[in-house]
């Protein structure tokens, strides 16, 4: 089953630059070029649209990531491995990708309409070359691994002046999208801020212009002193179920040290990662004695190399904006579509939710 991710991404304004890619493993090919970016006038949100080919995958394919049969895919990086295995994890060129590295975004009018070309990059993340090593069930070496390589990723997509922003997420479960039976994340560079980035860089900037402190430390200091929505904390990282959640259970994954870039972090100092590897896992087998579906998005901060005058968080943006790992388990007797898109309906309190997290057997 090939499922487009469910989360590509959607908004602001792109800049051409002649900056060249620094991604020198990436060999520019052929691509039709079916998907552009358009921009809705009345949300300003972008969207990435175009009659895609979706190739209908045989029901019994064998793993394309591993084993004899895994067919040779673009690697941009690889993490080493360890006891004489190549690699823990590596980043390779998406085989369908959505965006393209090569080319400009070439944004223009379409008489009160704004498109650009769907330039990028989409790269997917192995999560462990074992076809069984999910994030849950792998050793924190292993998930530490990852979050390392996705650090790495982040920070050289952002040497290119192009890219405004770098999402990390992971589609689990066929309700939740998953393309790929390999335990695998997703990775995409685009010429513009995704919608739900921006609103929160927004609210990061209105927040400190008025109180000088950051909001998300600020959500966290008062969740650590209430303890009613804290799932579990861990070295400088604590998970917890958010005061206003948009589905059932959803549940985020903190610093405390204020931090701007999840890359900054992800690649600092041994110990620190590990905590947050080891709270990752056990945070995701907490939810998967609820539900197997999930959503996984790190936010970060954007790429700041070309501060925006129309925008306008940059100037604070190291002190007003906090990263952090969101979780959107999907619990489909829950589930009540026609609400989800307008107003998010979440028929489970998060005090309730972090109670059943919290004692969950793990
Ligand atoms: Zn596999
Ligand atoms: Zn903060
Ligand atoms: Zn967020």
């Amino acid at each position: 089953m090939l499922q487009r991710s469910s989360i590509v991404g959607e908004l602001d304004r792109g800049k051409g630059s002649n900056y060249k890619s620094p991604i020198a493993n990436y060999k520019f090919f052929c691509s039709p070029y079916l998907m552009e970016l358009r921009k809705d006038p009345i949300t300003r949100s972008w969207v990435i649209t175009g009659d895609d080919v979706i190739e209908p995958t045989p029901r019994f394919q064998a793993c394309r990531f591993c084993g004899p049969t895994a067919e040779p895919a673009q690697v941009i990086a690889n993490l080493p491995g360890l006891d004489g295995i190549a690699w823990s994890a590596r980043s390779v060129v998406h085989p369908h990708a959505l965006y393209h590295i090569e080319g400009e975004a070439a944004r223009r009018a379409d008489g009160l309409y704004d498109r650009m070309g769907s330039v990028g990059a989409h790269e997917v993340l192995i999560e462990n070359p074992r076809h069984d090593g999910d994030l849950w069930n792998a050793s924190d070496f292993e998930v530490e691994q990852f979050l390392r390589l996705a650090a790495l990723r982040i920070q050289d997509l952002k040497r290119d002046s192009r890219f405004k922003y770098i999402s990390i997420f992971k589609n689990h479960g066929a309700q939740a999208g998953q393309e790929f039976e390999h335990p695998t994340s997703q990775l995409t560079a685009t010429t513009f801020v995704p919608r739900r980035v921006l609103y929160e860089l927004r609210a990061g900037r209105d927040y400190y212009e008025s109180k000088e402190r950051c909001v998300f430390c600020d959500i966290l200091a008062q969740e650590e002193r209430q303890n009613l929505r804290i799932v579990e904390a861990r070295g400088d990282y604590v998970a917890f179920c958010p005061y206003a959640p948009r589905v059932p259970y959803e549940t985020w994954i903190m610093p405390r040290s204020h931090e701007a870039s999840f890359e900054r972090s992800g690649s600092s100092r041994v110990g620190s990662v590990s905590d947050l590897a080891a709270l990752l896992r056990r945070t995701l087998q907490r939810i998967r004695t609820v539900t197997e579906a999930f959503h996984l998005v790190l936010h970060t901060s954007p790429n700041s190399q070309h501060p925006s005058a129309t925008l306008g968080y940059w100037k604070t943006l190291d002190e007003d904006y906090h990263w952090h790992i969101e979780i959107l388990p999907i619990v489909e007797a829950k589930a009540r579509s026609y609400t989800f898109k307008e107003i998010y309906y979440s028929p489970v309190a998060s005090e309730t939710a972090v109670k059943r997290l919290r004692e969950a057997k793990i």
